[in-house]
């Protein structure tokens, strides 16, 4: 199989081959729990509450939502994940999964566990790719006040220095190894400085290597503009413009905060708006490609046979070098494997750490299946079909 229809993504057998039947009945039980927003919202409140209160309610956690969203809370346990993943010809991105940290000592704690996810994506040759959130190592606060063009007191410079050289430090060593550096995109209020910041370490650390891969987020209205600044960059200062193009993670954060100021929203009017940018700006990318490194990191299967369209129609090859799709592990296997078995680059995003400490990650997955439109209904409908087939149901 080296060809992808809108058909080939509803082939259980190949989706779900790494799933032995207790795993399988695990996803069901999550998905048909996600379906319910009521309950998410009320398990989500009582998960926060329950860690606060230090009830044991880890091993629940671990061994459902965890287990199939996470890779594990240490790297020994990460290990198994990413050799099953590497059986199937699945890379995989790494994501230390630690979020909302406030102090330079815990940016420097961050930073530490960062470099020893790299150091681990170095000696892992199935994981070329690590993920970093920049607001875990550079203040929050200052990546707003850069954003919104206000002056930083010589105080405040210090500590954004500060923050600059961990994120430097780490895209340094990634360069020197020939791993990817995936820098997640945020908030739009401090988007700006984390999209200065990916623009000028490009300039050093992306010449030869697509090592600073900038997340673009294509809900945004003025992001295909920017996604064509960051070619002409590119262009101008002779680097590989390494970019992951995704939708968007933060729509409802972003459109309240926009009716709570007073400003128009950022974001494209409605789902066919954000389908349309993104869909360009993969064209755009392919079109381009001499220039781009493109990571089309989705679960919309429209936008992966679009993009295999493109590819194709331009005669490049499935497993062209400087393409690949992504996907969340425990989302969307049918695309990952099915577009691996047909021989496109793909990789499972895999994010890891204590189970406490990952929970609000698990809660926006959470969150997300029950407001993305259809989505948890096409994980559901494929499970079925793959226990119907395993005749566990
Ligand atoms: C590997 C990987 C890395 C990621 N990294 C990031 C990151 O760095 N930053 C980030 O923000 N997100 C990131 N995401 C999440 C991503 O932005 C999406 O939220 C998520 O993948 C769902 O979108 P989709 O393209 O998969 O598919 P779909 O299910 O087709 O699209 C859902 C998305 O469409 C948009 N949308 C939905 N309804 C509307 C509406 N009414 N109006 C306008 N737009 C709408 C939203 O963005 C929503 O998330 C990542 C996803 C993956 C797979």
């Amino acid at each position: 199989m080296n060809k992808i229809d809108h058909k080939s993504f509803d082939n259980t057998e190949i989706a779900f081959a790494y799933l032995s039947n207790s795993e399988l009945k695990n996803a069901y039980r999550i998905f048909k729990g996600m379906s319910y927003p009521a309950l998410v919202n009320i398990g989500s409140k009582l998960t926060l509450l329950s860690l606060k209160l230090h009830l044991p309610i880890k091993p629940i956690l671990k061994n459902t939502v965890y287990k199939h969203f996470c890779g594990g809370e240490t790297l020994a346990e990460v290990k198994q994940v990413v050799s099953k993943l590497e059986k199937f010809g699945i890379n995989v991105i790494l994501n230390f999964g630690v979020e909302g940290k406030h102090s330079e000592e815990e940016f420097d704690k961050t930073a530490k566990s960062l470099h020893k996810t790299l150091e681990y994506a170095i000696h892992n040759k199935n994981i070329d790719t690590i993920a970093c959130k920049p607001s875990g190592l550079i203040s929050h606060e200052l990546l707003e006040k850069i954003t919104s063009g206000s002056e930083l007191n010589e105080e405040e410079k210090k500590s954004y220095d500060r923050g600059v050289e961990r994120v430097r430090g780490l895209v340094k060593r990634a360069y020197e190894n020939k791993i990817c550096v995936h820098l997640d995109a945020e908030e739009t209020w401090i988007q700006g400085a984390i999209d200065d910041l990916a623009l000028e370490l490009s300039i050093e650390f992306n010449k030869d290597f697509p090592t600073v891969i900038n997340g673009i987020q294509l809900y945004l209205k003025d992001k295909l503009e920017f996604l064509k600044k960051s070619y002409q960059h590119a262009v101008d200062n002779k680097y590989i413009a390494a970019v992951k193009l995704v939708r968007g993670a933060y729509m409802e954060k972003e459109r309240a905060r926009a009716e709570e100021l007073g400003y128009p929203s950022p974001i494209c009017e409605d789902k066919k708006a954000t389908d349309a940018n993104y869909n360009a700006g993969l064209k755009y990318c392919v079109d381009n490609i001499d220039v781009f490194h493109l990571s089309n990191a989705t679960h919309n299967e429209y936008s992966c046979l679009y993009l295999a369209k493109l590819m194709k129609e331009k005669g490049l090859p499935n497993d062209h070098p400087k393409i690949v799709s992504s996907q969340l592990k425990g989302m969307s296997d049918n695309i990952t494997f099915i577009m691996a078995k047909a021989g496109y680059n793909v990789q499972k995003y895999v994010p890891y750490g204590p189970v406490k400490q990952v929970i609000p990650y698990l809660i926006r997955r959470a969150q997300e299946n029950t407001s993305v439109e259809g989505q948890t209904g096409r994980e559901m409908e494929l499970i079925i079909k793959e226990m119907k087939r395993r005749k566990l149901m």
